[in-house]
Parts: C-alpha cells; structure tokens; sequence
C-alpha cells in the first residue's frame, strides 16, 4: 500500500487553493485502490503565523468540515487533529536532536523571512521565532510518525520532504531501521492557484477567495480580481493572468481553451468574471450546502476528530513506544 498524507494549516478559512491544490486531489486519490491516506488539521503549524486563538479554534472547525463536505469518507482514511496527537510533539523533539541546525539554516521560510530583515538593514533574526526555524521538523514528524511514503506537495516544499528524508536516514543510521523514507510526490496537473492581489493565494496574505463564501460574496471577490486596463475588443493576454489561472482550474480543457480564444477576441474583463463566477460556482454549489449543514454542528464535527486522533494512535502510541526504546528512554507502559 501507498501511505499518502496532506496537512492543511489552520490559520484561516479554507479558499480555493486549499481546494484545487490539496482538497480536491487528495479525496480522488484516496478512492484509488492499494492507497491509504492520512489527512490532518495542522494546528500546531498554525500557531507558527495565526497567534489570535479564536481564529485558529474557528479554522479547524471550517477545514475540518471542507474536508468531510468535499467527500472525504471518515471511515476509510485516517482523518485527525494533529494536537490530539501528543505523540507528534514527543517524535518532533527526537528529531530535533538528530536535525542539522544547518539544514535548517537553508530552509525557505526561514531564509525568506532573513533575507528581509537583511534588506531592511534590520536584525537578521528579527521577529523569527524558533517556531518558524523549527517548523521543518515538526512536519517531519508528522511525516514520519505515519511512516507515509508520499506527499503531494507544491515545489515549494520540496525542500521540506527532503529535510525529512534527511532527518529519518539520520536516525535510522543511528538508531537502526525505524523509519520509513518519505517522497514528494509533485502533481504536474495542480496548479498554484494565484489570490485576488496576484500573488500565491494564501491564508496568511488574506488574498483568498474562501471556498464555501455564498456566491454573492463570491461574485463580489471575483470581481474585485486585479486586471489591466484593456478594454473589450482589445486581445487579452492570458500568461500571468490570475483570471485565466483561476478559470483553468474549474473548467475542463475544452472550456479553457474556449476561454483562451475569448481572450484573444478581447472579452471584456467584466464577462470575463461573470464566466469565471459561473464555472467556479458550478463545482461549488453542492459542496457548499453540504459545508454548511455540517458546520451548523460543530458537536458532531469534534466527535468525528475525537475517533479520528483515537484511531491515529493506534498508529502513534505503538510506534513511539518503539522509538523510545530505540533512543534509549524508558518505557511509558
Ligand atoms: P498558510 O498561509 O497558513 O500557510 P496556505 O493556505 O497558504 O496557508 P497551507 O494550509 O499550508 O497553505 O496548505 C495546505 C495545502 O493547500 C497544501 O497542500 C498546499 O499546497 C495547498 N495550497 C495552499 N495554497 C495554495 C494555492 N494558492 N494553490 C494551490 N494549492 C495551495
């Protein structure tokens, strides 16, 4: 069996990069025969960038919920809060204590977040907390703890499986085979979904278009997307244009090529939006009535994680009792 497994950060409301870039590709692969997936609400990540408790609190309801509203089947994948987990905390400390601060040192969030202080002329470690330099590790650990051998990622965090794979080889070097080394598995056919501003659409940019807003809001958003000032009659380019991006990632390849031809018939920007409001509502709709009948209950949400992070340990405890051995600490019983 494939062991494949995706996080999403509970640091804000699900949007539609969340959906075409992990939601969407991650339930179709877990009806695939021979793959067992493993799903999380990373929250201890979100503490990372959202410090307002509220807000990290509401996200995991709203992304627990995007996830069961769009097919994910409970009873058949590992679904589970990932601080219901204290065996994730425990393993991250392990690897910790085998991780290479300069590998750490070249991580990308990290280096970005320098190269800005530098730039600045500021502190270069200026308002980088330990969270941010370690948070490589602790994805490591939730990694490994399942011992997943594929992670859809964007090529961003490439980076961050082979970190892990780093930190397992060290350990199971050092400790003998306990680890399973983890790949990154890059689908060529997910896109980066851009956000209202142009850049990646990101919770922490607060550029999303959320996935489940009522289709008037929806429509207020798409219409608010930045685009040049051509006219209608003028052609459109649609390389770098978020539009066409978002449009790509709702319609099948005839409706996109379709669009394309538009484009270069000069479509005015604002049909261009209507069209665009219509193709992303299409696939929607359903869910979104599903999303909200299911986060009327909140109740019943926490029960489905309380037998999810019960049915993770079954994994997590035994295994950790094993590492514990490993290492040399003692038995917990
Ligand atoms: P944060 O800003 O808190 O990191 P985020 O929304 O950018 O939040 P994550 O929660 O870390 O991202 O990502 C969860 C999953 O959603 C990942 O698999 C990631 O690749 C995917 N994802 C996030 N943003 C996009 C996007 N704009 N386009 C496509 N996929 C995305």
């Amino acid at each position: 069996n494939t062991r494949v497994l995706t996080g999403i950060t509970t640091s804000g409301t699900p949007h539609l990069g969340n959906y075409a870039g992990a939601i969407r590709p991650a339930v179709a692969a877990s009806r695939r025969p021979g793959v067992e997936s493993f799903y999380f609400l990373a929250d201890y990540h979100a503490l990372i960038k959202a410090q307002d408790p509220a807000r990290v609190q509401r996200s995991t309801l709203e992304i627990a919920a995007a996830w069961l509203a769009c097919g994910l089947d409970p009873d058949r994948v590992w679904f589970y809060r990932q601080s219901d987990i204290p065996e994730i905390p425990e393993l991250t400390w392990l690897l910790t204590c085998v991780a290479g601060k300069g590998i750490l040192n070249r991580a990308h969030a990290y280096k970005a977040a320098v190269d800005r202080n530098v730039a600045e002329h500021a502190d270069p470690d200026a308002g980088v907390t330990a969270g941010l330099f370690m948070y490589p590790v602790l994805m490591a650990a939730d990694i490994l703890m399942f011992r997943a051998n594929l992670v859809p990622v964007g090529r961003d965090q490439v980076q961050h499986i082979e970190m892990a794979r780093d930190f397992a080889a060290r350990f199971n070097h050092l400790y003998g085979e306990h680890f399973v080394l983890p790949e990154a598995a890059i689908d060529e056919n997910v896109a980066t979904l851009p956000g209202l501003d142009g850049r990646k659409m990101s919770k922490s940019y607060d550029n999303t278009i959320p996935l489940f807003a009522p289709k008037a809001e929806l429509k207020k958003l798409i219409f608010s997307i930045v685009t040049d000032s051509r006219a209608p009659g003028e052609s459109k380019d649609t390389e770098g244009s978020a539009l066409f991006q978002l449009y790509q990632a709702f319609a099948t390849p005839e409706q996109t090529a379709a669009f394309a031809q538009a484009f270069a018939d000069g479509i005015g920007w604002g049909d261009a939006k209507q069209a665009l409001l219509e193709v992303i509502d299409g696939e929607v709709a359903p869910l979104r009535e599903r999303y909200q009948a299911l986060i009327a209950d909140p109740a019943a949400i926490e029960a489905r994680l309380r037998e999810g992070a019960a049915k993770a340990r079954t994994i997590a405890t035994p295994f950790m009792r094993e590492l514990r051995h490993a290492v040399g600490l003692r038995d917990l019983g």
